[in-house]
């Protein structure tokens, strides 16, 4: 006998509410009106030639963003974290030397995918808030002679932009393919795949080209697809394997959109330091423009804080992450938000939080 013992959940029975909020965190951004209707499309089968057609502008469309002529363009289905992955698990293979730059908690996240593919880890570190020179960068490639070096290009666990010039070059010179981590900064920051000699590239769609979470467009330049066509082993995963994808799994390659944003970073950068906040990366031109990092102000508990905005105000901003944990307060402004009414926005909410927010003697 079988029955049904477990009742339909009266929680579903009753239409979805979802609150308006300003999502000025570092991701998930606000989803512009003309994205979400692109969402609101039929779904039609994914061997329809209309679905290949579709599938080829979202390639030109990256091609486009990511400034490359790579033919291995596409976006996977997932989020950030699934890109790092793709490029993590299909170019790397067990025994062989990884290196990646930890500055924050993307490069620590990057080695220890590598790790659980049985690679070999090799890092340099900087305390959060710092970058590396390009002679740091030579030095570690010559001692460490990895087949993979990972950088973050907008760390947003700490809100630094690392230069990119000429590391590119560097990893080639030592045999090596330059991966970069754009989840955070493309859109938003100057980047040129091609011209900077990045052999892997990828972001997500959540931050500053506002829509959705769940797509994440990444390409590979020939030197990777060489590597990858030529591998001992097979990945580990068959969901992200790209010699599988190329022959028979086109529908991995999903929707995307794409929203350049005009940053308003320096209006905001302004008016915190004429609030008197102080901004945690010290070098103007190592400040990731779409997510800032504020040093936590001096005698308050910053969760507090944040939680006072979101209550008050409606209003998303978040604390630190692995390292710059309790020492930041971070505010992503990306895509559509990223405007100067919504800095104004912004600042006001914090200067309401720190007149109302307890404030120790100290
Ligand atoms: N890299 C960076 C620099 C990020 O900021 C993030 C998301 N915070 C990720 C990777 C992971 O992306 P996701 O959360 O979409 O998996």
């Amino acid at each position: 006998m079988s029955s049904v013992s477990v009742p339909p959940p009266k929680c579903l029975q009753k239409p979805l509410s979802v609150p308006h909020r300003h999502m000025f965190g570092p991701g998930p951004s606000n989803v512009p009106p003309r994205i979400l209707e692109a969402g609101a499309n039929p779904v039609i089968g994914h061997m329809h030639p209309e679905i290949f057609e579709i599938m080829s502008d979202i390639k030109s469309g990256v091609q486009y963003m990511f400034q490359t002529q790579n033919s291995m363009t596409l976006a996977v289905s997932g989020t950030g974290h699934t890109a790092m992955e793709c490029a993590i698990f299909n170019t790397v293979e067990p025994g062989e030397n990884v290196l990646t730059a930890v500055n924050g908690i993307w490069g620590e996240r990057a080695a220890e995918m590598a790790e659980r593919i049985g690679a070999r880890i090799n890092t340099i570190v900087a305390p959060p808030g710092g970058f590396f020179t390009n002679v740091e960068i030579e030095q570690a490639l010559s001692k460490y002679r990895p087949v993979l070096f990972f950088l973050a290009h907008g760390e947003s666990s700490t809100g630094v932009l690392h230069p990119l010039d000429g590391i590119g070059q560097l990893c080639h010179k030592y045999n090596c393919l330059f991966l970069v981590d754009s989840v955070a900064s493309m859109g938003g920051a100057p980047l040129y795949m091609d011209q900077q000699g990045i052999d892997i590239l990828y972001t997500g769609s959540q931050k500053v080209l506002n829509a959705p979470p769940g797509t994440a467009p990444i390409s590979f330049s020939e030197r990777a697809c060489q590597k990858i066509f030529n591998r001992r082993t097979k990945p580990v995963s068959f969901f992200l394997d790209l010699s599988c994808l190329v022959s028979c799994r086109q529908e991995l390659i999903i929707t995307s959109h794409h929203y350049i944003s005009n940053s308003v970073a320096e209006y905001f950068h302004a008016g915190l330091e004429s609030m008197g906040l102080k901004l945690f990366v010290k070098e103007k031109k190592a400040r990731l423009p779409t997510v800032t990092t504020i040093v936590a102000p001096h005698g308050y508990d910053w969760k507090e804080i944040t939680t006072y905005i979101m209550k008050t105000h409606n209003l998303e901003i978040s604390g630190g992450l692995g390292p710059s944990v309790g020492m930041v307060l971070r505010v992503g402004l990306m895509g559509c938000n990223s405007s100067k009414a919504n800095v104004d926005m912004v600042l006001a909410a914090l200067k309401d939080a720190l007149k109302h927010c307890h404030k120790s003697k100290v």
